[in-house]
């Protein structure tokens, strides 16, 4: 079984779908982590150039920690658009690592590059399987399902999950994998936020630092959907879920029945 997201930055992918990329990859399956822009805009000291190099190097260690792979294309930060370029581009990659499942982005968020990255996997689905789109690229036989990862945005419409995992197990490899990316979070997110001065220098309290912002940001979702937790896990194990993840399927991908659902998000 393999699982490809597809995000708009190295490290949008991590606390959303880390700990059903490590399942998969535990299970013999593969995970591939897709960003769309090379993450050159992200800094408040380096040049674009340094950073996009540097923010590759990040994201493949991020993927070592699972064992999966990270692919950083080479488009712009903070100026990723739908083109029909980088659809057909994505077409491709698609195509060749030809997922049973595609996670993205909903096209619900306050980032344009996130707002593109959802549009740009909606707009490669149903192409997929056409033949004379990216002819060079042998089409996908079969759609894949295709779903949305968390996020908490609410208009026009919030996220509905139809499917939450238990992912407690994985939080230590899922916050060991953010924390790859230094430059973002340790220097640029709190730099941003206006609380670098919050960052231990000591690289151990440092670490200790981000797990505990990792604790309270990887809860979320298992608190807020809790009720698809005791769907799927029952009464007792359902309650105690800490760290959960969930999907809600996309109308353009194929639609699984519930077997399907769980075949492709193993409890
Ligand atoms: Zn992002």
């Amino acid at each position: 079984m393999k699982v490809m997201f597809i995000g708009a930055h190295p490290d949008d992918g991590e606390s959303r779908m880390a700990g059903l990329a490590a399942r998969y990859i535990e299970r013999g399956g593969e995970a591939v982590l897709v960003s769309v822009s090379n993450g050159n805009a992200g800094h408040h000291q380096l040049q674009p150039d340094e950073l996009a190099r540097r923010r590759k190097e990040e994201a493949r260690r991020a993927a070592e920690v699972i064992g999966g792979e990270y692919i950083v294309l080479d488009h712009d930060d903070a100026r990723l658009t739908p083109s029909v370029e980088v659809r057909e581009e994505l077409i491709g990659l698609i195509r060749e690592f030809r997922p049973d499942l595609l996670l993205g982005l909903r096209p619900v968020d306050y980032h344009a590059d996130h707002r593109a990255a959802g549009t740009l996997v909606m707009d490669a689905s149903y192409l997929l399987t056409v033949p004379l789109v990216r002819p060079d690229v042998p089409i996908m036989e079969r759609m894949p399902v295709i779903c949305y990862v968390y996020d908490r945005f609410q208009k026009p419409l919030p996220f509905q999950p139809d499917v939450a995992v238990a992912v407690d197990e994985y939080f230590e490899q899922k916050a060991r994998m953010l924390a790859c990316h230094e430059s973002q979070v340790y220097e640029w997110i709190p730099f941003n936020g206006g609380m670098l001065d919050q960052v231990p220098e000591d690289e151990d309290k440092r670490w200790e630092w981000f797990r505990e912002r990792c604790r309270q940001r990887f809860s979320r979702a298992a608190d807020l959907f809790r009720d698809k937790l005791l769907e799927r896990y029952g009464p007792e194990r359902g309650r105690e879920v800490q760290y959960a993840e969930a999907f809600e399927v996309c109308e353009y991908g194929r639609q699984p029945g519930p077997p399907e659902l769980e075949e492709l998000f193993p409890a």
